[in-house]
């Protein structure tokens, strides 16, 4: 059903200043950057090897980064499973009662998402991804 960590999503004040710790530093190299309106941030993705850095930005006040950042500063926000069906994944979580952040799985900036509860990864919020085929 997981088929590998697919991201690690990293929340930052602003993606200028927290990227070149990643690319001059460590010399990764930054694939692109895109915005994802429906999530409210700018997203950098770096990848390493398999799995990808991805740099959140929130572009407003009032988005779920913008609270984390005030909440919990900088820092890791989520980890990304990558699954084969993410509708089949979503069934087989909440027959198991795994709280999830979403009843159904939504658009995201590589393909369908869905939260599980920060609560029930004990403090790490726990991406599921399927990409399009
Ligand atoms: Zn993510």
């Amino acid at each position: 059903m997981i088929k590998k960590i697919d991201h690690i999503g990293v929340a930052v004040k602003k993606i200028e200043d927290a990227l070149p710790v990643y690319t001059d530093g460590i010399g990764l190299a930054l694939e692109r950057v895109t915005e994802v309106g429906s999530e409210g941030v700018k997203v950098a993705f770096v990848p390493a090897g398999e799995t990808l850095i991805e740099l959140l930005e929130p572009t407003g006040p009032s988005t779920a980064v913008a609270g984390f950042l005030e909440k919990r500063g900088e820092g890791l926000h989520h980890i990304c499973f990558e699954v084969d069906d993410i509708d089949a994944t979503i069934a087989d979580l909440k027959g198991k009662g795994v709280p999830l952040l979403s009843n159904e799985a939504r658009q995201g900036a590589d393909g369908r998402i869905v939260f599980i509860h920060p609560k029930a990864g004990h403090g790490v919020l726990i991406e599921l991804l399927e990409k399009p085929r």
